[in-house]
């Protein structure tokens, strides 16, 4: 177990706070949970006695991460990953707080089912747990699930994810009722005709690889009809994991509009293109010859990997803000389910502890400044759900994230606390590595090179 202590001072960090605008060296107290106050390092402080000091010189320290949308699969599915091990991997990494999606067996349709996942997360899970319910009963899309209910049993929103809601006339009810609960409606837009039997981007890769392809327009058709149905309701509509930049554009048209909608980005569709269904890692000449790393089941994702071209307009979207918040859809699976032909192999990547190490590759190819990167994962998705964490400000949780912004690493899934161990990114050396977690002032996370001294008073 990690020393618990109720007084930490945190010393000589970048403190990075989007929410103030904050981005300087200083040291931050953390008193019974809270942040106590933030000064600039160099300050006259006097921390108070029995503080045990933890030197930051050369790291950031921001909010904790928020992710508004993964997977972890409890209960149900407990061979691909529990509440305990699902948060385990979220604070390793630099999460502490997940929302948790509810494709779940039974599905989060119901109080009851949501009640048991908050307990459960309260008993065994590291991290805040925060549950969405579905829109429709056991997400079939066919009937509206209990909304109100779901809200007061304390749902952050309402999705079908996993699968798309197609029926007009339920979406058009669910963002009507969306407008009165005050709750967004996150919507996986895929348009189910166009998709059908789709297992990657339809593109000249899928052609070579002889796979059948999902064009961008699945998901730019009902992006399109659900921004067209939250004009017509006034609803909040929240779209997940967009890919494409046809999306991209139809969002930004409806936010000049004044239309209520928002929208979240992925990791791997901001540094990942197909290429990599191809096993090449998008780097080299776009037409390579086929190598033994293709039909990598390991990169069958769903929305799939799109071309680079979408991969760039999604860093530009989110660069401006189009796009509100990076999530991770965090889709762990069993080796079973990926270790067979790319047809038959499961959509989704084990994401959460190689989010921050990819998101890097972006900063420092200086493609995205740090400071929007860090508000994308804390204070933008804090806004969108309504909650007071996502920022540092006197008296608010100590949810803290610090990490190492040039620390180089390599993937090894082995070491990963996620039952999941599906990613493409096995072997891959990162530079940026969270080096602690602490959620409401206990740390949850804590790398062994982290300076720790106890203070004499
Ligand atoms: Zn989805």
């Amino acid at each position: 177990m990690l020393d618990n202590h109720l007084l930490w001072l945190i010393k000589g960090g970048r403190v990075l706070d989007p929410s103030q605008g904050l981005d300087q060296v200083g040291n931050i107290l953390v008193k019974d949970g809270k942040v106590a106050w933030i000064k600039k390092h160099g300050a006259a402080t006097s921390p108070p006695d029995n503080c045990h000091t933890l030197d930051a010189k050369g790291l950031i320290v921001c909010p904790g991460f928020i992710d508004l949308h993964c997977h972890l699969r409890e209960p149900g599915y407990e061979d691909k990953e529990t509440i305990a091990t699902g948060t385990m991997a979220a604070a390793r990494g630099g999460f502490t707080t997940v929302c948790a999606m509810p494709n779940t067996n039974p599905p989060l349709d119901n109080g009851p089912t949501v009640e048991f996942v908050k307990r459960k997360a309260q008993e065994e899970g590291v991290v805040r747990v925060i549950p969405v319910g579905c829109i429709t009963k056991g997400r079939l899309g066919n009937q509206m699930a209990e909304m109100a209910e779901l809200a007061r049993a304390g749902v952050v929103g309402f999705s079908d994810d996993g699968s798309p809601l197609a029926d007009s006339n339920i979406m058009r009810s669910a963002l009507s009722y969306s407008r009165s609960l005050g709750l967004p409606i996150i919507n996986h837009c895929e348009d189910p005709d166009l998709f059908r039997g789709g297992a990657m981007n339809e593109g000249w890769v899928s052609t070579r690889l002889g796979l059948k392809g999902i064009p961008t327009t699945a998901e730019a058709t009902m992006a399109s009809r659900d921004i067209a149905l939250a004009e017509l309701t006034g609803g909040r509509l929240h779209l997940a994991h967009i890919s494409t930049a046809a999306s991209l554009e139809r969002v930004r048209q409806a936010k000049e509009k004044g239309i209520r909608v928002t929208c979240e980005v992925t990791p791997h569709h901001l540094t990942m293109s197909e290429d990599w269904v191809l096993g090449n890692r998008g780097e080299g000449s776009p037409f390579p010859p086929l190598g033994a790393g293709a039909y990598n089941t390991m990169a069958k994702v769903n929305p799939p990997l799109r071309s680079r071209e979408d991969v760039q307009a999604m860093i530009q979207g989110l660069r401006e803000g189009i796009i509100d918040a990076i999530a991770t859809d965090h889709a762990p699976h069993s080796h079973v389910d990926k270790l067979c032909t790319f047809d038959e192999a499961a959509f989704g990547i084990s994401v959460l502890e190689t989010a921050l190490g990819s998101l890097m590759t972006l900063v420092h190819g200086g493609s995205l400044p740090l400071p929007t990167l860090i508000a994308r994962l804390t204070w933008a998705p804090a806004q969108l759900i309504g909650s007071d964490l996502g920022t540092l400000k006197d008296g608010s949780p100590a949810d803290i994230t610090i990490l190492d912004p040039d620390a180089p690493w390599v993937v090894d899934t082995s070491q990963f606390a996620s039952k999941g161990k599906n990613t493409p990114l096995e072997g891959a050396t990162l530079k940026g590595k969270v080096m602690a977690t602490m959620v409401a002032g206990t740390f949850r996370y804590r790398d062994d090179k982290l300076k720790m001294e106890q203070a004499d008073g």
